[in-house]
């Protein structure tokens, strides 16, 4: 098969802006199994299914179809994610699905169905995945492993950056600083996969580092 390149990080590292352009430069596929989590959350909101019933969510996520489509060449224009045929690219960026998908994300069937699907994905490589898990547990044997950290008020700040893009103005640094700090605990002290760097991966603090200079960092490890 193909090189795999897995990229695992807390929230708010700046994975998904680096694995995207990594891949592009690459010319590797990219995989973003954040949003196929946050699909989940998004979906069993929608049905009125309470976040703590994991039987009628372990039936959601059995029958649910999550797709990516690629619009546009350009590594800015986010890859469109649809569940069951509905566009929830921007839905699932919400604070309210964010607020929600670590729980729904430590639910065993939730990360069976799901880990088994992105197993498939890559099942010939030639792909960029991210996640929380990607090199301890989807593709342990993936030839690079990158652990993405930054401190938790610049992750603040950047997703302050992302809500304001999106026209979620008005929240503050101490409620996001708040909010990732709770994800990082939820993800890293789950009982199934959780968070935490594979003894063989390249740890990159993005703190002080411009984002293209992670990539470039990335792609001289790919090469040697
Ligand atoms: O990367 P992103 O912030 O979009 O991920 C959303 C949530 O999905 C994480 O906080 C985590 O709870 C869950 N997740 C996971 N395993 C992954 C990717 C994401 O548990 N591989």
């Amino acid at each position: 098969r193909q090189p795999i390149v897995a990229i695992d990080g807390p929230a708010g590292a700046g994975k998904s802006t680096v694995a995207r352009r990594v891949a592009k430069q690459l010319g590797l596929m990219y995989l973003d199994t954040g949003a196929m989590y946050r699909a989940i959350t998004w979906l069993v909101q929608e049905k009125g299914i309470s976040f703590d019933d994991e039987p009628a969510i372990a039936e959601v996520v059995s029958r649910a179809k999550i797709e990516f489509i690629d619009t546009s060449e350009d590594p800015a224009i986010p890859t469109q994610v649809w569940v069951d045929g509905c566009n929830v690219t921007e839905a699932i960026r919400t604070q309210a699905v964010t607020a929600n998908v670590s729980q729904v994300s430590s639910l065993k069937s939730v990360r069976l169905h799901l880990v088994k699907q992105q197993q498939q994905f890559g099942e010939r490589g030639g792909i960029v995945a991210e996640g929380r898990d990607i090199g301890t547990h989807v593709f342990p044997n993936a030839e690079l492993k990158i652990f993405l950290t930054a401190s938790v008020s610049e992750r603040a700040r950047r997703r302050q950056q992302d809500l304001i893009k999106s026209g979620e103005e008005g929240i503050t640094l101490s409620l996001l600083e708040g909010q990732i700090a709770q994800r990082d605990r939820l993800d890293s002290t789950r009982k199934i996969s959780p968070l935490t760097k594979a003894e063989n991966a390249i740890e990159i603090d993005t703190d002080h580092q411009t984002i293209d200079e992670v990539i470039g960092e990335i792609v001289k490890h790919y090469a040697t």
